[in-house]
Parts: structure tokens; sequence; C-alpha cells
């Protein structure tokens, strides 16, 4: 087992590495920027090192500094959480070369699915369902249009490198396909240096569900079931559920033993999150996120199973030791990502919070590195807080968030928390009857 990591992030994701580690006996190093000096994870942490200026280009971007800092610690491995390096191939291939370890996947998998058509291609060949589209990147709008003819309009253009739902234009028809192609080739190549582009088939109404596996990189792997992600406002997700209110046990064992099947046979190794848009029934791959992800606590509340305790033992060798008959899906739960926003606007409102009380009780949980007195600094993220509920239904979670946001006060900082107290008492959202594209019409009723 390592017996130092040095967590090479910030904010509630670097705390719950530093919770996992302590729980195994192992020492944490925290790094930080100047902006960070004061964050909880430099508190917590057994060691510190201060590895740059604010902008996470100069310090959590900054491979030579997290480098220099494993070797004046004597740190043996390191967790990147989720963001900045954690789907940085070549960021794990360097601390291999340096004798440390990389929490994380093989370098060669992380790579595989960094590149979207590569991604894709590979999940088809492992027999994962995915959406009907191109074989690969399109050329020109000719060969777009042989392609829309064969899966009918509408048609999605994206960016093979794409990320963030960057690079993405719809064709509603053929008038439209050309512009649509050249607007995505040049956003593509203004993002992400890259012109790439591939076509799906525009699904109108879907849901985002994806499945969290665990796989040793020894040819086991197992399920834990699915996360609900289809609240979300510009593909940035909102609020995540599992399990999901579209599915019964009888589809998730079918698409769980799928790709459980399919991580087993590739090697995998560690945590990831198998992306699919579901509609009418079917399956549709999108792509696979080869990290921890910030919803990792709705698998967590459900199965019982600690994921980043998992992912450590697994970093350091351990063969898998859960079955997929020990997993057993408990209850339901729900987590909402509390952002320092203005409720309408989205606009961060960084500063310093005056006043600080979290929620508490029977299946209320908080992953947040805030506390009262602390200034959000605007350098990074927005994320305040992400509160999870557990109830043994969907009904009691749905009661429980409700009176656990009621509870949860922040001050000093403007925040989230009043759309999810609109949302906890939404119709459709109490029947769990929504898609991907609900919120955005929603909040654009409310303009
Ligand atoms: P990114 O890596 O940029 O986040 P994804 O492929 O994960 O790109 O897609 C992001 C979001 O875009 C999805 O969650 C979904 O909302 C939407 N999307 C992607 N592909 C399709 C599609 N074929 N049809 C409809 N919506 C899609």
């Amino acid at each position: 087992m390592f017996e130092k990591i040095l967590i090479a992030n910030r904010g509630e994701i670097a705390l719950r590495v530093l919770r996992a580690a302590r729980e195994l006996g192992i020492a944490t190093v925290a790094v930080h920027s100047t902006a960070d000096s004061d964050a909880m994870h430099v508190k917590l942490a057994d060691e510190s090192v201060c590895i740059g200026p604010p902008p996470a280009r100069d310090s959590y971007l900054n491979v030579p500094a997290l480098l220099a800092a494993c070797e004046i610690t004597g740190a043996d491995a390191v967790h990147p959480g989720y963001g900045f390096l954690s789907e940085n191939a070549r960021f794990a291939e360097i601390l291999g070369e340096h004798g440390i370890a990389f929490i994380g996947p093989k370098p060669e998998h992380i790579r595989i699915m960094g590149d979207k058509i590569e991604a894709k291609r590979t999940a088809a060949r492992l027999g994962i369902p995915c959406v009907p589209g191109s074989d690969g990147a399109v050329v020109d709008a000719a060969e777009v249009k042989e392609i829309a003819r064969r899966v009918g309009y509408p048609v999605l253009i994206k960016a093979a490198a794409g990320g963030g739902g960057r690079g993405m234009k719809v064709a509603r028809d053929e008038s439209e396909l050309e512009v649509a192609l050249a607007t995505a080739k040049t956003e593509a190549k203004a993002a992400f240096g890259d012109d790439a582009v591939y076509v799906e088939k525009y699904l109108a109404r879907p849901r985002h569900i994806e499945i969290q596996v665990l796989a040793d990189g020894q040819g086991r792997a197992i399920h834990l079931g699915e996360r609900d992600c289809s609240l979300q406002r510009r593909h940035q997700k909102v609020w995540e559920e599992g399990p999901s209110p579209a599915l019964n046990a009888d589809q998730r064992d079918r698409i769980g033993g799928v790709v459980a099947k399919a991580m087993a046979e590739l090697g995998y190794l560690g945590v990831g999150t198998i992306e699919f848009l579901y509609e009418d029934g079917a399956f549709n791959f999108i792509e696979m996120n080869t990290r921890i992800q910030v919803e990792h606590p709705v698998t967590e509340m459900i199965t019982g199973i600690d994921l980043v305790n998992e992912q450590i033992k697994i970093a350091a060798g351990s063969p898998l030791t859960i079955s997929q008959e020990d997993v057993r899906l408990s209850g339901h739960a729900i987590e909402c990502r509390v952002n320092a926003e203005n409720p309408s606007t989205f606009r961060p409102s960084p500063g310093k919070i005056a006043y600080f009380h979290v929620p508490g009780g029977l299946g209320v949980r908080v992953d947040s590195a805030a506390y009262q007195g602390y200034s959000i600094p605007p350098y990074y993220d927005s994320l305040v807080g992400k509160l999870i509920v557990h109830g043994r239904t969907r009904n009691e979670a749905m009661l429980r968030l409700r009176r656990a946001l009621d509870e949860f006060i922040v001050d000093g900082v403007e925040t989230t928390l009043p759309l999810f107290r609109d949302l906890v008492r939404d119709s459709d959202i109490q029947n769990g009857d929504y898609d991907i594209h609900w919120l955005e019409r929603k909040l654009a009723e409310q303009d």
C-alpha cells in the first residue's frame, strides 16, 4: 500500500480524497496556489506545499511544480481528483517515469477515451450500444448529407476533441448542414486546436444516464448501477440521482452487465463512468470519463461502497475484492451541486462566507470545503458544496432533501440554493418526469 499520497487538487474533492487516505492509514500532502493558503484541504492535510500563483495553469496544472512537491515530501502516489490533470495521459506517464503511482487508469485508456471518435469506436467494438452516426471523422458536407439521410434529421456535429459541450452544432435539415459543419469545425479548431468533427443523430428528449464501473486492470470489473444526470444547464450537471426514475431492475442489469464485461475485456483499471443518452428504451453511448466524478457520492450512498478507497487500493495493485453479487442497491440518493452563483443569472458570486450552516440528520451528507469566514476565490469553479441525501424510497429522499435544503444557510455570497428549493417542489421533478432539456425549458419560461 502507498505511504503518502499527494492530492493534486483543491476544494471538496481534495478533502474527499484526504478522508479516504486517512481511513486507509496513508499520510497526505496538500498542494495549493497562493490564493488557497487558507483552504480547508491545506489545513487538514498532514503536509502542504505551495505550487504557484492563482491561475490554474501556473499551479494546479503545473506539472514540474507537482513533481517537485512529490520529491520534497516523498509522496509515492498522486490522486488527481476530477478536472485539472485527472484526464491527462501524459501526466500519468510522467509520474510513472519518476516512480510515482498515478491513482487512475492506464495512460492508454485515458488517451483512447479522451478522443471521442476513438472512444466511440472502442465502445462499439466492445459491444456497447452507440448513438447512430458517422464511423469516425467526416470531411465534407456531401459525406455528412449521406449520413444524415441514413440516420435521419436532426443531426449533431461534434468535435472529436470536445469537452464541456463546446464545438457542437445541430442541423435540423439539409439546408442547415453546410453552415453547421463549418461552424462546428471553426469552434473546434479555436477551442481545442483540432478541427476534426464527427456526426451523430440528434436525440430530441433523451435522459442522461451513466453507469459507474470499478475494475482492477487484471480482467475483473463490476458495475455499481446508474446515476441519472438529466437535469443540466448548458450541458453542466445540476442535480444527479440514483437509481434513475426511468429504469427498472432488468434494464439496469442488462446495460450494467454489457458495460462491466466491456471494461473487463479492455483491462480497464480504476473507477470509470460510461455515459449514455437514453431514449425510447435504448441506450446510446456518448462518452466515458476515466476519473472519479463530482456526483460519485450518489453511488456511494446507494451501495455503501467508498469509491475513492477502492480507487486507491486498486491503484496500489490489489485485485477487486467486491463481486457483482456483493453489490446491493439500497434506497435512493439525490445530489445537488450548490454553487456560489446568482440563482437566476448564474453569474459567479465569489467572496467571503459570512455565515455557514450545513444541514444534518439521518441520510444527509454535505461534501464541502467551505467554512464560515472562508473567502471563495474567483479563480476556480464556483462549487460551494454538494448536498447529498439518502432515503429508503425516492419519495423519502425528496422529503429529506426539501427539509435539508431549508436548513442550509450560506450568507455573504449568492448561491443556487433557491433554485434547488424550487426544483424539489416541482411536480415534474417529483414525478421523475424530465429529460436533458427540461431545466433549460423551465429557466426560459421564467425569463
Ligand atoms: P462534452 O464532452 O462536450 O460534455 P458529450 O458528448 O458528453 O460532450 O455531450 C454533452 C451533452 O450534449 C450531453 O449530455 C447531451 O446533453 C448533449 N448531447 C451530446 N450528444 C447528443 C446527441 N447525439 N443528441 C442529443 N444531445 C446530445
